[in-house]
């Protein structure tokens, strides 16, 4: 069996001891006598499961007793409507901090609902940095205020938790959650894709403070409703259930792992060491973010001679490394270094690079 390295930006690698573990558990779960994919979402069986998973991610999170966990569907991306839906409880407007391309999405969904305020943007510096907190024109009216921890396609992370007063924060944390400890008592909702960090495709992750829950704005859906969703233990309708398994499954990788600071130092180790080798190639690569806001997930980064690219990913394809090419609307190299990227995948790309460097006579 020949593993790659997959840098994707997601879906994106998952660790191979939970694929194992779902590969040996397939045909029979637990002398169930059935695949997760075959239970019925209501049995005992996934019950266990489900409560276990959402146990897990409570303790690795170490989310507050007044926060609610909702296993959703939808993506990311439904819940930049789902966020205005639930959130603005007779309010009128919402500010955003705009820092990127998921940003700007964001933005746009939440404007077929509410009054958007930008309150600060990175596009003076071309989204290479975060702006300082106090250049924010904050609305302290606001419904709520909405960022994106770490921007996935400009490599963009936030080195800081926004103090937002009483105004409750919401966080788009898909390409960052689980990476490293945080403090889920500053947040009123976290939300993200499991696809990157925390198991599959299909399921979203919405933590929810109780307080903001129950005044969803009139018309929207009971499926998008976070009181109803979890006043239905996210079993509103039938969940993903084996997204959910899945996500279990690499939350039980974690806590074995040693949590989210031990992920945390690994994941700073693992990012220096690119940055460090980026910044040491004397401009044949570059990544273009200012130093303290660099991601620790995503790192893109350019060739100095971009008529070299086909022949870098092709020489990193031949190497056992894919999905480096960056997103289709920046160009470029892009690194996704997720929780299940092992370090020895960072080291391999190093060398990679170096080689593919010396060989143009560098
Ligand atoms: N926000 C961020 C920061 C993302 O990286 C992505 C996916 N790349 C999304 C939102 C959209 O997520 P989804 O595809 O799960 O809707």
């Amino acid at each position: 069996m020949a593993r790659i390295f997959n840098f994707s930006a997601g879906p994106a690698v998952l660790p191979e001891a939970v694929l194992q573990q779902a590969q040996a558990e397939m045909l029979d779960w637990h002398g169930s006598g059935m695949s997760v994919m075959e239970m019925s979402h209501r049995g005992k069986e996934f019950l266990a499961i489900a409560e276990k998973a959402e146990a897990d991610l409570r303790e690795l999170m170490n989310i507050p007793s007044h926060y609610k966990v909702l296993f959703m569907q939808g993506g990311a991306a439904g819940q930049f409507a789902m966020v205005p839906m639930n959130l603005l409880r007779g309010k009128k407007s919402a500010d955003y901090i705009n820092t990127g391309e998921w940003s700007k999405k964001a933005i746009k969904e939440a404007k077929i609902f509410a009054a958007v305020n930008v309150a600060a943007s990175g596009e003076a510096t071309n989204f290479t940095t975060v702006p300082p907190q106090n250049t924010w024109k904050l609305d302290s009216n606001a419904a709520y205020v909405h960022y994106t921890p770490n921007e996935t396609i400009g490599g963009v992370e936030f080195g800081f938790i926004p103090e937002t007063g009483n105004v409750p924060l919401v966080a788009d944390m898909s390409s960052t959650i689980l990476s490293r400890p945080v403090d889920v008592s500053r947040f009123g909702v976290i939300y993200g894709g499991a696809q990157k960090n925390m198991g599959q495709a299909g399921l979203t992750i919405v933590i929810v403070r109780e307080d903001l829950m129950g005044q969803a704005m009139p018309g929207t859906p009971s499926i998008f409703d976070y009181r109803i969703t979890a006043d239905n233990g996210s079993m509103f309708n039938t969940p993903p259930t084996y997204a959910w398994y899945i996500a279990g499954l690499v939350f039980e990788w974690l806590k074995k792992n040693g949590g989210l600071k031990a992920m945390g130092e690994i994941n700073r180790r693992k990012a220096e060491k690119l940055y460090a080798f980026i910044d040491a190639s004397g401009g044949f690569y570059r990544n273009p973010v200012e130093q303290q806001s660099r991601s620790w997930m995503n790192i893109p980064f350019t060739l100095n001679d971009p008529a070299l690219d086909e022949a870098f990913l092709k020489g990193a394809k031949a190497a056992g490394m894919i999905q480096l090419k960056g997103h289709r609307s920046v160009g470029g190299m892009r690194a996704s270094i997720y929780n299940a990227m092992p370090e020895s995948g960072i080291d391999a790309l190093i060398a990679y690079m170096r080689d593919f460097m010396q060989r143009q006579g560098k």
